[in-house]
């Protein structure tokens, strides 16, 4: 069973969705990209667009995301900038469902926003979802765990990742 010390960041769920070398490299190198470059760009985006929500709240140092309450209901809301990496945010979200729902007892819905395209994507904990987001936080740590990080896979988001040098530079 899962501890809550053995539990990770949400960047660290979506960058295993992405890439399992970048979610490597992020875990043993965390400085290269920072968890709070996402945060402040994501409170950009909340300034100009959704500036009635709640500021960030950070939960257990592991989980940064602003939430309204909605009478008994909290809803958490992630503001990404692009859909290119939509199942990626989805799977982040999963987890901080998960996580609230496991850890503090609460019961809450996702709703990520894509300002730019004017989109709103509706994200519930069902019970497949609870099961996969168990099974990525044991692939995660089966990943994080490894010497080496996993042999790098050439993907279209390879050329705006921060770590595209170490994978495929000279
Ligand atoms: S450059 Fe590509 S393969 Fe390397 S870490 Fe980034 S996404 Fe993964």
């Amino acid at each position: 069973m899962l501890s809550k010390t053995a539990l990770f960041t949400g960047t660290q769920v979506a960058y295993f969705v992405v890439c399992p070398t970048k979610l490597w490299l992020f875990s043993h190198f965390l400085t290269r990209e920072s968890e709070s470059d996402l945060v402040a760009l994501g409170a950009l985006l909340q300034e100009s667009a959704y500036s009635r929500a709640e500021k960030d709240i950070l939960i257990d140092q592991k989980i940064s995301i602003d939430f309204i309450r909605k009478g008994e209901k909290i809803i958490l809301h992630e503001i990404k900038k692009s859909q290119k990496l939509e199942k990626a945010h989805e799977y982040q979200m999963l987890y901080y469902l998960y996580y609230l729902k496991r850890f503090k007892d609460v019961e809450a819905e996702g709703i990520i926003n894509y300002p730019t395209k004017r989109k709103v994507k509706k994200v519930v904990l069902a019970p497949e979802k609870e099961k996969e987001i168990k099974k990525i936080l044991e692939n995660i740590r089966k990943i994080i765990s490894l010497p080496s990080p996993p042999k790098p896979q050439k993907k279209s988001y390879c050329k705006r990742c921060a770590y595209f040098e170490f994978c495929f530079g000279d």
